[in-house]
């Protein structure tokens, strides 16, 4: 009978990997701590109507890309595609937006169904951010600073690019919208089947196609920056002056308007040329009509998601970095008796000294079998109990990583002070 695989675009991460990832992982939990911001943590299935009502009928993740089912009593539930809907359905169900401010994170995997390439699957994990409450642009230009940091964190600020849009009002898109319909009207022939559907529905989404016999097309409409009123336009400069004024470098992207329909004012994305098509690593923008879409008051929300599918494989790109999961003490045991005080040892090592990674060998077999097993840990330092050693109560101490050192015989105290020194 044939293995049992998995399925396709759900990926395995193997333990030679998850020391990068959970490298990525800490840095990103420590930058949003220095912000203040607090995690939140959410189911991975939610009604199917919820995603309906909040992402939008007419776009891609609701149009295809959902996993959607029947539980056992009939109701329609959803795998869910994103976080920004949980979250905010969470909040509003614990009453968490009455005159609050929120700045709120999550952590964990999404599942769309797409074509699997590289960068794109079908589950994959996101760190998304949500904040509520705030109408100024200082909120904003936060969450571009936050991301700026990251990147510096994680050594790759030389590789990513920020794009910024405003998208203004809902009112101020709807004229945009009229005057984008009148001239893709005019130019019928060089639009897609995907994009005559949208022209109707969803226009500002043909501005979003990834068809590359589309780029003269949507490089001549007309700009929704044109479009914006006063407050959308000076919204959108303080946050511009801000990023200036703490140099971080940006880019205005007219034709960024996001995959989703509830963005308003402020959009970003950053992206990276590193990564083939699939080269936007964190996307974002404000939402501030999308509370009461789903049932609440009036409200400001700004928030972002991260691939980190997507960040592991442009970390892997770097030359220097240097994330390793070795242990610090590999504890070789030879004989009956040293099994049973190895063991007693490594407990007390681990009492005495918490922050130690110490592995026993459980697996037995010869002192130079288990030396190779010990070098091959990446271990700092072996401990070795043979019959001698047991004999005369005391410990063999090897450096694994000094051609030069010899094995030196320490009594148990000694060698506790020993570990603590040579940490
Ligand atoms: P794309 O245009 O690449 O399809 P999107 O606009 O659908 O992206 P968002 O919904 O904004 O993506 O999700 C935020 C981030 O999550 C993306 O920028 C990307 O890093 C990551 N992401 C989205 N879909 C996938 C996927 N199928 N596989 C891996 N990462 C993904
Ligand atoms: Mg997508």
């Amino acid at each position: 009978m044939a293995n049992i695989q998995a399925i396709r675009g759900m990926h395995d991460i193997l333990p030679d990997q998850t020391p990068l990832w959970q490298y990525a992982e800490k840095i990103i939990r420590e930058v949003l701590s220095n912000y203040g911001y607090s995690e939140i943590r959410l189911p991975a299935v939610e009604k199917t109507e919820l995603f309906k009502r909040s992402i939008g009928e007419v776009t891609d993740i609701v149009e295809k890309e959902m996993y959607t089912f029947d539980d056992r009593n009939g109701d329609s539930l959803t795998l869910r595609p994103e976080g920004t809907a949980g979250c905010l359905r969470a909040c509003l169900e614990h009453g968490l937006l009455h005159n609050q401010v929120h700045r709120l994170w999550y952590y964990g995997a999404m599942y769309r169904h797409e074509r699997p390439q590289k960068g794109r699957y079908r589950q994959f994990f996101q760190f998304g951010v949500e904040t509520y409450g705030m109408a100024s642009a200082d909120i904003d230009a936060e969450l571009l600073l936050l991301t700026d940091r990251l990147w510096k964190r994680l050594g790759i600020r030389e590789k990513v690019r920020l794009q910024l849009n405003s998208l203004g009002t809902i009112a101020e898109r709807l004229v945009y919208r009229e005057a984008l319909v009148a001239y893709f009207e005019q130019h019928l022939e060089a639009l897609d089947e995907d994009s005559l559907r949208r022209l109707k529905s969803n226009p500002l989404r043909i501005l979003d196609t990834k068809n590359p016999a589309m780029k003269d097309v949507v490089a001549n409409a007309p700009e929704l920056m044109d479009y914006l009123g006063d407050d959308s336009r000076q919204h959108f400069q303080t946050i511009l002056d801000t990023l200036t004024d703490l140099g971080v470098s940006y880019e205005i992207n007219t034709r960024l308007v996001r995959g989703l329909d509830y963005y308003s004012k402020t959009v970003f994305e950053w992206v990276t040329d590193e990564l083939g098509s699939q080269g936007t690593i964190c996307a974002g923008g404000r939402y501030d009509g999308l509370i009461e879409q789903l049932g609440g008051k009036e409200n400001s929300a700004i928030g972002f998601a991260m691939g980190m599918e997507r960040l592991v494989l442009l970390l892997e790109t770097l030359d220097d970095i240097q994330v390793e999961n070795a242990v610090d003490v590999y504890l070789i045991r030879v004989g009956e008796q040293a099994e049973k005080v190895g063991l007693r040892l490594a407990e007390q090592l681990r009492t005495e000294l918490p922050t130690l990674k110490c592995q026993v060998d459980c697996a037995g077999g010869s002192m130079k079998s288990q030396f190779k097993k010990a070098d091959k840990s990446g271990a700092t330092v072996a401990l070795i109990l043979g019959e001698n050693e047991v004999a005369r109560g005391e410990i063999g101490v090897k450096l694994l990583r000094d051609e030069k050192s010899e094995q030196q015989n320490l009594a148990m105290s000694e060698v506790i002070e020993f570990l603590r020194q040579s940490r």
